[in-house]
């Protein structure tokens, strides 16, 4: 195709202005797929061809009929014969290191599951995991799955409040945690919770308050030969809270079909094969450490690292030079972070392992595509989903060429469109390469949500016409791929234009004085709204008047007068969930004086 049509790359839409020539508008992958043959070779065709029963087939099954996730993530490798292969390798935050093999794997959850069925818990019942990337962790969450007990992994660094909320919705029936987190969180709690009957601490420490057991007395205790529970592909399997970007929290209901998903995208988007080393970044208390942090790979069957410890770059980087990690998953905000450092960091690294890096969660600035491939040799190919849609829908894979600022394709099975809400509540599908409009998806795929917990008429409202209404803001381009331009909340009209944050603070990224951007709009009675940014600095750069206005119009060359912001503040640091993603919606409340809404997921030192 024409490159020049190509929405971000030639500005099209409000931008008006030609991305810089140090982002190509296109980064060509090797014919033939480089160092590994990539599992989908040809995703045009594989996506017309597709059909999930192939990725049924892909997988065993329970012994009489029926599908459970941690069969297909476990106990289907030691039947297949690889008991011997490392399953997790878990790096403490001393970096002290603990290897399971499939094998150990299947015992250990063999007896968190034979533990639940000894303390009364039956398949339905609610498991709560709330603690660090700890081993007992990955063991709990794939355990209680076998038990057919429907999990929830909570973010470790929650407050009461969002554990006691969340907890109280999902009706908790049992607790994993540590005694440290019982006694600073839980146990102020338990008179709020009176279904909460059961609590396992992990690890040494006092911990008292009824239902509190160790997990050394109960699990290690149990013997490792609970049978899987007759779980089917419509049995729940996971309840998972949304990252409360845009609002309260839903609790997005998922089923053991997902695990179809898991398989599928975990071979095609991550490209994983059979040897390979992952290592995904996310906390499992947000979907992506969930999904791919634990059930994706190991239901490819690969070495799946985990690393206890928090962001820090000499860390990280000295994880994917000694694991020798081949295939690495993060997110835009750990990258920027990255690249606030600078890749002198990565100098006399040897990360020649290293052959595929993707990110998700957020939109990936055009800037952070090309530094990967400065600093690792390797570009980042961005990926979009939600905890909605259970697994990556569209991607940038491994044989594919990566447009820099687009997420991708819809991957096979998935079926993408553009649409316009109109005002009679039907959807019209937007045809027309490079306009903007509501990203849709077909449903059905095995991963997709079955219902907001509790929340059926929030539920309703996500469908139209036979579509999946995502709440985003996108574009197709004529090759098919898709562009983010923002989540449909955020989106800011100005004198008769959409302007999506995203490019905006895209466009500010690429000034090298900028670290981060968060683009609001705030209200103004001649145009509607106007564009207002907020930037946080790299070191060695000092906030002042003349940087601003050097940004504003480095800004609107970039973007034209009429998308560039009016007005640019400096912050230390943006306000963002734990998850990683700026709440432009707090930026915007605090800036209006307005009601802050739910701020349960926000990350309380707003370092990050
Ligand atoms: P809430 O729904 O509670 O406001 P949330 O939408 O942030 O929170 P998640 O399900 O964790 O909760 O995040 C999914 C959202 O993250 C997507 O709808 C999208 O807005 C954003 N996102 C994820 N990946 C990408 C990406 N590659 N590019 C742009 N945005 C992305
Ligand atoms: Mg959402």
């Amino acid at each position: 195709m024409d490159e020049g049509k190509d929405p971000q790359a030639a500005g099209q839409g409000e931008a008006g202005a030609a991305a810089p020539a140090r982002i190509p508008a296109r980064i060509a992958k090797p014919r033939g797929g480089g160092r590994v043959a990539p599992n989908m070779p040809d995703p045009d065709a594989l996506c017309a061809d597709f059909d999930w029963a192939q990725a049924r087939e892909a997988l065993a099954g329970l012994p009489g009929g029926g599908l459970n996730i941690a069969h297909e993530a476990v106990d289907r490798h030691v039947a297949d014969g690889r008991g011997a292969h490392i399953a997790i390798r878990w790096i403490g935050k001393g970096g002290d290191r603990r290897d399971l093999s499939y094998a150990d794997l299947a015992q250990a959850i063999g007896r968190f599951a034979r533990a639940l069925r000894g303390l009364g818990l039956a398949p339905g019942d609610r498991v709560f995991v709330l603690m660090g990337r700890l081993p007992e962790l990955y063991v709990a969450v794939l355990g209680a799955l076998k038990a057919g007990c429907v999990v929830t992994p909570l973010f470790s660094a929650f407050g009461p409040e969002p554990i006691a909320t969340r907890c109280e919705m999902g009706d908790a029936r049992l607790l994993v945690t540590t005694p440290e987190l019982y006694r600073r969180k839980i146990a102020g709690l338990r008179e709020r919770l009176p279904g909460l009957k059961h609590i396992l601490v992990v690890g040494d420490g006092d911990a008292e308050g009824p239902g509190v057991q160790r997990w050394a007395d109960v699990v290690d205790a149990a013997a490792a030969d609970a049978a899987t529970a007759a779980t089917d592909a419509e049995s729940m399997s996971l309840l998972h809270f949304t990252s409360g970007t845009t609002g309260r929290p839903k609790g997005a209901i998922h089923v053991h079909g997902a695990v179809l998903a898991h398989w599928a995208t975990g071979r095609y988007a991550l490209d994983l094969h059979d040897d390979d080393i992952f290592w995904c970044t996310a906390d499992p208390g947000w979907v992506t450490g969930t999904s791919y942090g634990i059930i994706a790979p190991l239901v490819c069957g690969v070495t799946n690292v985990v690393v206890e410890a928090e962001f820090d770059a000499q860390v990280w980087y000295e994880v994917l030079e000694r694991e020798r990690v081949t295939v690495w998953y993060t997110a835009p905000t750990a990258i920027r972070m990255m690249m606030k450092l600078g890749a002198g960091l990565l100098a006399g690294r040897d990360l020649s392992a290293l052959r595929f890096m993707a990110s998700v969660g957020e939109p990936l600035n055009p800037e952070a595509v090309v530094w990967g491939q400065q600093a690792f040799g390797l570009p980042f190919h961005d990926n979009w989903w939600q905890t909605e849609t259970g697994g990556i829908m569209i991607a940038n894979v491994a044989a594919m060429d990566i447009k820099p600022g687009s997420m991708g394709k819809p991957l096979p099975g998935i079926h993408a469109a553009i649409v316009r809400r109109g005002d009679d509540g039907h959807v019209a599908v937007v045809d027309e390469p490079g306009v903007e409009g509501e990203l849709a998806l077909a449903p059905p795929w095995p991963s997709m949500m079955r219902g907001y917990l509790n929340e059926q008429a929030r539920y309703d409202k996500c469908f139209a016409d036979g579509w999946y209404l995502t709440g985003d803001l996108a574009k197709r381009d004529a090759d098919g791929y898709y562009w983010f331009v923002g989540r449909a909340d955020d989106v800011i009209k100005s004198a008769g234009h959409l302007i999506g944050p995203f490019e905006v603070e895209s466009a500010l990224m690429e000034h090298p004085a900028v670290a981060e951007a968060g683009v609001i709009g705030i209200p103004d009675p001649t145009v509607g709204e106007v564009v207002k940014a907020f930037v946080a600095l790299k070191p060695g750069f000092e906030p002042g008047e003349a940087l601003q206005r050097e940004l504003l119009g480095h800004a609107r060359k970039r973007l034209g007068a009429a998308v560039a912001p009016k007005s640019i503040e400096f912050r230390a640091n943006l306000p963002k969930t734990r998850s990683g993603k700026i709440m432009r919606r707090l930026l915007k409340a605090r800036e209006l004086g307005l009601p802050e809404g739910d701020l349960s997921t926000l990350e309380s030192d707003e370092k990050k």
